[in-house]
């Protein structure tokens, strides 16, 4: 199969730029925007497994684009300037070491649903000083709360918005129903949910920066689930460990956090410990009958749970909060795969250094 190559793309774009409004942008930033189209076919084509299919382009969705060869200055203390291609200077909240900016050579600035300019720097992740502590921790995904420790500690997030802002969303999804579409009214009701959403978005990253700080800092072991997994034991239609009853449990989980920002946990959990000063090792488990098995015993059966929050035992009939006996069983499982002692099903996790791409707002200088 012939494949047309990025150098032939690059010579098209030209050749549309002359006397079109492509020629008005950057050509730069358009050549970039190739560079990375065919990286992504590349990786979808290498390793179909883990990256899906590049996806056409839907307006306001993902905007962004790369700066290459970026220069920034420093204004203040709290502020300082990228040079956009063809916009200028534009400012941003400096949120990081300016050093570490500096040395940034190429940036992303994206723009985000609620309308917000954003600018992240490619640097090399910071190091995350922290001491040995020797403390071991397994962590429950749970439906009623978020984490569960098997310390019983419960650093559950918080509600995201405030009863008066989920009211206020609900109310103008109730109202976008309503509005004919294109039509600048629904357009203005589309930027007010868009915004309260990223309140929401915002909210939760700020949770999850705080409890994976908290965790790597406090325990040399992390035991979680491998939610992939957790997902397909729990699906709606059911299965063989627990056929149909599911779907209410299911639907919770879907409700109170989705699978992406379990996925974004695991990968703040995973940079933070790669970068730690210290050994943090992270151990990714297999889920299957952490909630029915006794962490006790090791009796396995679903009649060993109450109910949603209760475990009872029915052989040695050791009793515990569901979500605290699951995490103990996440631990062993966790533990025996680093020589801690402990049951099988669980697979060590190798850490990745990957850079850690952080946000910050950007404001264009008028
Ligand atoms: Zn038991």
């Amino acid at each position: 199969m012939a494949s047309i190559s990025v150098y032939d793309q690059k010579r098209s774009l030209s050749e549309a730029r002359q006397g079109t409004w492509l020629g008005e942008g950057s050509s730069v930033v358009q050549q970039q925007a190739l560079f990375d189209l065919d990286r992504a076919f590349k990786n979808w084509w290498n390793n179909p497994g883990h990256f899906s299919r590049p996806t056409w382009r839907k307006a306001g969705v993902n905007e962004g684009f790369a700066i290459r060869d970026l220069s920034v200055r420093h204004i203040n203390r709290r502020w300082g300037e990228a040079l956009v291609p063809k916009c200028g200077w534009a400012r941003f909240r400096i949120s990081r070491k300016w050093a570490d900016i500096c040395a940034a050579t190429s940036a992303r600035v994206t723009l985000d649903r609620a309308g917000r300019w954003h600018v992240s720097f490619t640097t090399p992740p910071t190091v995350f000083k922290r001491q040995p502590t020797d403390a071991v921790v397994g962590l429950d995904m749970g439906v009623a709360s978020t984490v569960t420790t098997s310390n019983r500690e419960n650093p559950s997030m918080p509600a995201l918005l405030s009863p008066g802002e989920n009211q206020r969303k609900r109310r103008r999804e109730r109202k976008l129903a309503g509005q004919q579409k294109g039509s600048n009214r629904r357009n203005v009701t589309k930027h007010q949910i868009a915004r309260l959403s990223a309140r929401e978005t915002d909210r939760r990253k700020d949770w999850i920066e705080k409890t994976t700080t908290t965790l790597v800092r406090e325990y040399d072991i992390i035991c979680i689930e491998d939610l992939k997994v957790k997902n397909m034991v729990r699906s709606a239609k059911g299965t063989v460990e627990n056929p149909g009853n599911n779907v209410a449990q299911k639907r919770g989980l879907n409700r109170s956090i989705s699978s992406q920002a379990w996925a974004l946990f695991r990968q703040r959990l995973t940079d933070k410990a790669a970068a730690a000063t210290s050994l943090v090792a992270v151990v990714v488990v297999n889920p299957a009958y952490t909630s029915q098995r006794c962490s006790g015993c090791g009796h396995t059966t679903s009649e060993n749970r109450k109910n949603q929050a209760e475990f009872q035992c029915v052989v040695c009939s050791y009793t515990d909060n569901a979500d605290v006996n699951a995490a103990n069983n996440i631990l062993a499982a966790g533990l025996a795969v680093t020589g801690r002692g402990g049951t099988p099903h669980a697979k060590p996790e190798i850490a990745e250094h990957s850079g850690p791409m952080k946000r910050q707002p950007l404001v264009l200088v008028a």
